[in-house]
């Protein structure tokens, strides 16, 4: 046997399985524990090599790659040539502080989605120790044999062993999105990539069947690995939103830079200022009315709402969904296990010879069988070896993959919930799965899937091949003609079993049917074997109850103007009746996916908006769901588990893909995935994803003011040609701690008490409204105010000098932001009580924070030979906390106004509304 080096790469498509496995010195029991563990430290980890991060000298050069340091380090470089030597210092002291406080914010973020992408680092199912496993893919090692089904993502390159059905799609590799056919057999050696059939290769996808592959190569050994060294892209920080925020500040910049050009010119033209001194202006007036604190600080907002979205159980996959589910205006989901407990118990059995009510909840294996009688008879009790019963739950226990075990005095289902209840069902009458499985072995299965809606195995039952069958019952009286009781098979009554089917659907019980027929001419399992001449035994009803979480999370929902629809396999009377349980509000209507086959664009464009349940729905189905109601003007979440799902996911605004029983295929088309499959988390996350951008919203507002504040004041003081009221070395001062401190602050508040009873927000409306543009202009023009006469009454009234004015000037600066940080806490409600104003912890550590940085400012002798401060006496500080409150209650009372006439507004519009309301209603 050669030796197996690193640089000869086995041709393993083109050996047999056999020798695949001896070559790699393993069985079809997989490996044992030590020789994995030592495998794995000769191999290494079975992963790609992550994109290097940046390294650090290269994310501290980039933030000098910003327009305003640009411009700062040629002040400095200028301020220097014209012999400021002290200011040049100062210049590079703070650019060198800005860039190194980006440096860090940037880095903090980076950090925090990086750990948040490994929450969703991928598990495999492996065969150690004869014994089947999950362990984290990465822990793979040659000579592991890995199962995969369909929906997984296959995690190494695998040479398979064992293959039913296996179609994998193998864009990610060959760009071909095809799906393959796959088998065990070998190839010959000069076969292409896309041709390899014996293979299944890591990074491709399970669209079909199931397979059993011995891992051949891990990490950048694989096909993938080869390729790219960096298979998962790392995700940018860049948003829709932060690039609007980019686009408007480098208009914003050279806006302001022509500005200073200009005044600079008028300066020296028309006063006859030195062009030094007006060189200085102009950079001053530059530095001043740049918000460069802001694209760090929105950064950091999305990134403490990706952490806070974590930590309620939505893991954000990609950054750009955070924006998006605050305008949100429809949630389709799905029903089993996200509106549902997923916690199926079999309540009812009908069986031809009547309905039988099973006692006992949740999956302890006991309770007593009742036939139920006429109304009002007595129920009589079923005995447990009644032998239609018996064999009916002897096929639902076979044609299943689920098992039931006890641990530590806990009964646990380990598979699909809805087969686990059947097995429970049978335990009750002691009937034991692993014992009739092992008697009736199987030789072959289809497995479920939701478009197919039934599962088939094929088995060995009393000496002779029988093909048994389970699925949705309206799927199955399609396939059946015959029904059986005891040993004598009779013709169907449709009718009557649909009547059946309509009774337990609409106690809201899943339903289930089963049936049967003979199979010894079959050897290989298809469809089409199952689909035709089978044998009916009866149904199987199943509660799976709401979750209470839910019920609250759709009321809040509906008061936030979010529309849940649900999207189901199920029933459309089981599902309208949860539906109902549920709170939706249009549960009385519902359409299946065959209505919706029938139906044009157009046809369900104008049903999209009436109707709230859509069931017997296949994923092909919430694809054209998402496009009607986009095409209605609706911002859509879907939600979906399985393989087929991902067009749908891709498709809607924000996809959202389970996180529990979601295959990996549907988390890779997701924009989130749910940690625990619960429908209410993403009403969290939407209420979050609103939160951060209120607060992003709250923080522009906030910032822009300082800026124009101070630049209009330097503006000012040039065109009238008096002395400038700050310096330009004092207004970097006063936009660092700024930024640095109260800026923060905003990006930590609490969401607002109305925040989920307001409407989604429209996601076209541009982020910089004219409100926004308002408030903005208003404060900023309430701050030059304040500097202005603080400065000139501090000159002319106070007979102080130049240096003390414009301290008095900047402190006013920075404690009128201060004060307009706390109204800025709500956009329009009063921040004008105990709770408004002192509610928020992170407001008045910054506060804090920030007067201790101006106290050293205006007192310490460094400080005031640096940034030409000087101290201030009490007097002249009681005065600047008097212009601050003023300033304050300014606000307030604008706020006042503005939701007085909004009021007014909205009762308007209110009447109008229920006009419109009314004349549609009379219409229709
Ligand atoms: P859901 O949207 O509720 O998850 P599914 O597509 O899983 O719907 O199921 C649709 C229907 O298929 C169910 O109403 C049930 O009758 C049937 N069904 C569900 N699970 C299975 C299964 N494991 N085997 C056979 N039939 C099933
Ligand atoms: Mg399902």
């Amino acid at each position: 046997m050669p030796e197996r080096t690193p640089a000869s790469h086995t041709a393993w498509y083109a050996i047999s399985a056999s020798e695949a496995l001896s070559c790699l010195k393993s069985t079809p029991h997989g490996l044992d524990d030590s020789e994995a563990e030592r495998r794995l430290t000769e191999h290494g980890p079975n992963q790609l090599r992550q994109e290097q991060s940046r390294p650090w000298w290269r994310r501290l050069f980039a933030q000098l790659n910003n327009l305003l340091i640009v411009i700062l380090i040629l002040a400095a470089i200028a301020s220097l040539g014209l012999g400021h030597l002290l200011d040049a210092a100062a210049i590079f002291g703070v650019v060198t502080i800005i860039a190194l406080i980006g440096f860090l914010q940037e880095g903090k973020a980076e950090q925090a989605m990086k750990s948040i992408r490994d929450m969703l680092s991928p598990q495999a199912n492996v065969i150690r120790d004869g014994r089947r496993q999950v362990i984290p893919a990465e822990r793979l090692v040659p000579g592991d044999i890995v199962i995969v089904e369909s929906g997984d993502r296959v995690p190494a390159d695998l040479r398979l062993v064992t293959a039913h059905r296996l179609r994998t799609e193998e864009a990610a590799l060959t760009g071909e999105s095809a799906a393959v056919d796959k088998d065990i057999a070998a190839v010959t050696e000069e076969t292409e990539l896309a041709e390899r059939s014996s293979m299944a290769y890591a990074g491709t996808i399970v669209v079909q069947g199931n397979a059993q592959g011995l891992v051949v190569e891990t990490g950048f050994h694989t096909e993938i690995g080869r390729i790219s060294e960096m298979l998962r892209d790392v995700e940018k920080l860049k948003t829709p939103l932060l690039r609007q925020l980019d686009r408007a500040g480098r208009v914003l910049a050279m806006f302001i830079l022509g500005a200073a050009v200009l005044t600079g010119i008028f300066g020296i033209v028309v006063h006859d200022y030195a062009p030094s001194a007006m060189f200085m202006a102009s950079v001053g007036l530059a530095v001043a009315a740049i918000p460069e604190g802001l694209p760090a600080i929105v950064t950091i907002g999305l990134a403490l709402g990706v952490q806070a979205m974590a930590k309620r159980n939505a893991i954000i996959r990609r950054l750009p969904a955070v924006e998006t589910l605050g305008s949100i205006s429809t949630i389709f989901t799905d029903k089993t296990g996200t509106l549902t407990r997923n916690e199926m118990t079999v309540q009812a059995i009908w069986l031809p010879e009547g309905e039988i009510r099973v006692e006992g909840v949740g999956f302890v294996p006991e309770g007593d069988f009742h036939w139920v009688g006429e109304a009002g008879a007595a129920s009589t009790l079923v005995s447990a070896d009644h032998p239609t019963l018996r064999h009916f739950l002897k096929v639902g226990v076979l044609c299943n993959d689920a098992e039931l075990v006890e641990e530590e005095g806990h009964w646990h289902i380990h598979g699909d919930p809805t087969e686990g209840a059947l097995v429970v069902a049978a335990a009750k009458t002691g009937l034991q799965a692993s014992i009739l499985r092992n008697d009736h072995s199987r030789h072959d299965a289809i497995p479920f899937e939701s478009e197919r809606r039934y599962m088939a195995t094929l088995h060995e039952v009393d000496g002779k091949r029988r093909l048994v069958v389970k699925g949705a019952p309206d799927r199955l009286l399609e396939m059946c003609h015959k029904v059986r009781i005891g040993e004598k098979e009779m013709e169907l009554d449709h009718a009557e079993w649909e009547s059946r089917i309509h009774t337990l659907s609409s106690r809201g019980l899943r339903v289930l049917a089963l049936a049967e027929k003979d199979g010894e001419a079959i050897e290989d399992l298809t469809d089409d074997h199952a689909e035709e001449g089978l044998v009916l035994l009866g149904l199987v009803g199943l509660l799976d109850p709401p979750r209470d979480e839910a019920i609250a999370a759709v009321k809040s929902c509906l008061a936030a103007g979010i529309r849940p629809v649900m999207v189901t396999g199920d029933h459309a009377i089981t599902a309208q009746t949860i539906a109902r349980q549920l709170g939706f509000v249009n549960s009385d209507l519902a359409l299946t996916g065959k209505q919706i086959e029938a139906m044009s664009d157009a046809e369900l464009e104008d049903n999209i908006l009436k109707v709230d349940v859509f069931a017997r729905a296949a994923p092909e189905h919430k694809l054209r769901l998402v496009k009607a109601m986009q095409a209605k003007g609706g911002v859509c979440a879907m939600t979906g588990d399985g393989v087929n799902d991902g067009p749908a996911l891709k498709r809607a605004d924000v996809g959202v893909a389970m996180g529990i029983q979601g295959t990996e295929a549907a988390k890779e088309a997701a924009e989130i995935v749910l940690a625990d499959d619960n429908f209410a988390t993403i009403v969290s996350a939407i209420e979050e994803g609103r939160k951060v951008y209120d607060n992003i919203r709250k923080t522009i507002t906030f910032l822009l003011p300082t800026n124009g504040g101070q630049g209009l004041a330097i503006l000012l003081a040039v065109l009238a040609g008096t002395q400038l009221p700050v310096t330009p070395l004092q207004a970097l001062w006063v936009n660092m701690v700024v930024a640095i401190t109260l800026g923060l602050a905003l990006a930590f508040e609490k969401s607002e008490a109305d925040l989920m009873r307001r409407a989604p927000r429209n996601p076209a409306a541009p982020l910089l409204d004219l409100f926004l543009l308002w408030r903005v202009t208003f404060v900023s023009i309430l701050l030059l105010a304040g500097v202005f006469g603080i400065f000139s009454w501090i000159l002319h009234g106070q007979g102080g000098g130049e240096e003390q004015a414009r301290a008095g000037a900047v402190n006013m600066l920075v404690l009128g932001s201060a004060a307009y940080l706390i109204n800025s806490r709500f956009l329009f409600n009063s921040t004008l009580s105990v709770a408004g104003i002192f509610g928020s912890r992170p407001v008045w550590i910054a506060i804090g924070l920030v007067m201790t940085l101006q106290l050293a400012w205006t007192y310490l002798p460094f400080m005031q030979v640096v940034f030409g401060s000087d101290s201030l006496s009490l007097v002249q500080w009681s005065m600047i906390l008097a212009a601050a409150t003023t300033l304050f209650l300014l606000v307030e009372l604008e706020k006042w106004v503005l939701r007085n006439k909004n009021a007014h507004h909205m009762k308007a519009s209110e009447n109008i509304d229920h006009e419109t309301k009314d004349g549609a209603t009379k219409a229709s």
